[in-house]
């Protein structure tokens, strides 16, 4: 028996931390936008490298709120990649604006730089392109995107980049931090990620002064000061309960994330030679591993098989967005992005989190190769 996540071993390791930071909310008696918001606000973006940082209500709201304050709307468009998890393209949506997806890479699971020029060379009128305002990429299961050539593309085009950097806490690429890199950055608290709260939470960094005062306003009813709105923002804020927690885990992030590289590393020698396809890790780039995602020609046995024996896998994502429902009004179909299409029907995430054990490790290695073997 494997489990998926086991939140307790981490819990159990920092129990009493978390339970004293929880404690000194209780004491102080202020719940909203206080002292460990504030104080965390400040130790998160400075561990991005980046000069502000805004706490918000989830990762979705995060993206949300910085496309809003990027002055996205109704009208424009947002390109990202349909191999996500669908809160990107949410995100897109609720501005009013309407996703453009384009196809991913095979190896690294995130956006496709040619497919990407590919697009935006597609648009030759400037009526048509001038729609196009972003790039909203995301770095998929910890691996950071190629920033550099979406960043030079970015500035060739006039696109605005916002990050998804919901899965890449601490990730890298040549030295600087995901989401460090466009005009925002986005991270969700969600409890399984990398840093992960104890309920909803997520976060928005920036180095644009302009930006920063906008999404404070936008998470907390646009109001300037007591009773005064600005503009029109709804309820959006990160509680002091959760800073407080988040503020003892930020402590841990980078030994977790080593740990994750370490047990990845140890997974990948286990599976060597079973003929599945491991996760790469491309030269210059941090891989945090927010999942341990393998890729077979016999996915759904494999995943049955493993059941059997009582280890948990699950499948990020198994619907690409465009082939959702929700988007059937997007007019996308079957075919479109062919890539993407393909790691769907043969990705699988394997039982992975920082507290996993050797024997854990061992045992699903060695369950995946036998499947492999016996067929
Ligand atoms: C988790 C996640 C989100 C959404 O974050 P929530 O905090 O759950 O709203 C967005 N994008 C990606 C890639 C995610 O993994």
């Amino acid at each position: 028996m494997v489990p998926f996540i086991d939140l307790t071993r981490q819990y159990k390791a920092i129990e009493e931390e978390i339970l004293s930071a929880t404690r000194r909310v209780f004491e102080k008696g202020r719940f909203i936008l206080g002292e460990e918001v504030s104080a965390f606000e400040e130790e998160f973006a400075r561990y991005c490298g980046v000069r502000y940082g805004v706490g918000v209500n989830s990762g979705t709201d995060g993206l949300y709120l910085a496309l809003k304050a990027a002055g996205i709307k109704q009208g424009d468009e947002v390109i990202t990649v349909a191999n996500s998890f669908v809160a990107s393209a949410i995100a897109i949506s609720f501005t009013g604006a309407r996703p453009l997806f384009v196809d991913i890479d095979p190896e690294t699971y995130n956006i496709d730089l040619n497919a990407l020029e590919g697009l935006l060379k597609k648009r030759r009128t400037k009526e048509r392109r001038g729609m196009i305002k972003a790039i909203l990429p995301v770095h998929l299961y910890g691996h950071p995107a190629e920033m550099e050539g979406i960043m030079d593309l970015a500035r060739r085009y006039h696109l605005l980049v916002i990050e998804d950097a919901c899965q890449a806490h601490g990730a890298e690429f040549r030295g600087k931090k995901a989401g460090s890199f466009g005009v925002m950055g986005c991270f969700s608290f969600y409890p399984t990620k990398n840093l992960g709260g104890s309920g909803d939470g997520g976060f928005v960094i920036t180095d644009d002064h302009k930006l920063y005062e906008k999404l404070r306003l936008l998470r907390c009813y646009g109001e300037k000061k007591k009773y005064r709105h600005i503009l029109q923002g709804g309820n959006s804020r990160l509680d002091e309960i959760q800073a407080a927690i988040l503020r003892v885990k930020l402590r841990y992030l980078d030994q977790w994330n080593e740990q994750r590289r370490k047990k990845a590393l140890l997974y990948k020698k286990r599976l060597e030679g079973s003929g599945v396809i491991c996760p790469v890790e491309k030269d210059g780039v941090r891989h945090v591993y927010h999942l341990f995602v393998i890729r077979s020609k016999r996915r759904n046995s494999l995943q049955a098989s493993l059941k059997e024996k009582g280890i948990e896998t699950l499948i990020h994502y198994p619907i690409p967005i465009h082939l959702q429902e929700a988007y059937n009004d997007l007019g996308y179909r079957r075919g479109d992005f062919p890539v993407t299409e393909k790691c769907a029907r043969e990705i699988l995430s394997l039982p992975f989190f920082p507290e996993l054990s050797q024997r854990e490790i061992d045992e699903v290695g060695d369950r995946v190769k036998n499947f492999c073997k016996g067929r």
